[in-house]
């Protein structure tokens, strides 16, 4: 296992400005996304609106991955490919994008209701952002690793949602996926403690149903096991003496 690289203030504030740059470009995306739009034309817009503000798409190309967005749609739950698929009224869609600027990445997700939607897919979504600020919350010094996962987990699993396994959270500077893994799930008390210079993604993917998921023929697009919705939310956040600091 790599190391755990610590971030100089200076550095912070270098991912900082990135992570502001990805937040007015999610706000954006945020407003295209309505009934009739392909999740390829949000893919196009995405990329024109970083390479714009002077950020390269994070995604594009790492590990062969064809977009600069993941689009995942009702009960895809991550890693969904941008395509010629029409967003429909009631759809819910997770928009991941991730970006470098000055030689930092900034990563963050959002699920976002095309028109309107039902009431289990909106209290979903509400659930997964609810997780993540309680996941924030718990990136403060001297808190563990542990805390965090299974903070989320028991909030998520009180709500009658499960959260995905498969996939976690993770450290972020120089690199997209730095060390340690953030998972969703866990005990309390147990793993590493938080440090001032950590800079963490912490993501939750909430499933309406079951936790299982799988892959489908495409190699990328994670779904349900169960075919029920998911969501997911993300942010760069720092731990700093003074608490956590969300960069995007
Ligand atoms: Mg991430």
């Amino acid at each position: 296992m790599d190391r755990i690289v610590l971030k100089t203030p200076a550095e912070i504030a270098t991912m900082e400005r990135a992570g502001a740059v990805l937040h007015e470009v999610m706000d954006l995306l945020a407003e295209q996304v309505v009934s009739g739009i392909t999740t390829l034309e949000l893919d196009r817009f995405a990329k024109a609106e970083l390479e714009k503000r002077g950020a390269i798409p994070a995604f594009l190309g790492l590990y062969g991955f064809p977009g600069t967005l993941c689009t995942s749609v009702n009960e895809e739950v991550v890693h969904g490919i941008p395509g010629p698929r029409a967003l429909r009224e009631g759809d819910i869609i997770s928009i991941d994008v991730g970006l470098v600027k000055d030689g930092y990445y900034a990563d963050m997700a959002r699920t976002l209701p095309v028109g309107r939607i039902d009431e289990d897919s909106r209290r979903l979504i509400e659930v997964t952002v609810e997780a993540l600020e309680i996941g924030i919350e718990c990136l403060v010094p001297g808190k563990r690793l542990g805390d965090l996962s299974a903070a989320i987990q028991t909030f998520v699993e009180r709500q009658g949602f499960s959260v995905v396994r498969e996939y976690t959270g993770h450290g972020i500077g120089q690199k997209l996926h730095e060390e340690p893994k953030v998972p969703n799930y866990g005990q309390a008390g147990r793993g590493i403690r938080w440090q001032p210079g950590m800079v963490i993604c912490i993501e939750p993917m909430v499933n309406a149903g079951v936790a299982a998921t799988r892959t489908l023929d495409d190699q990328w697009t994670v779904v349900t096991a169960d075919g029920m919705r998911s969501a997911h939310a993300e942010h760069t956040v720092a731990v700093t003496a003074d608490g956590p600091r969300v960069l995007t």
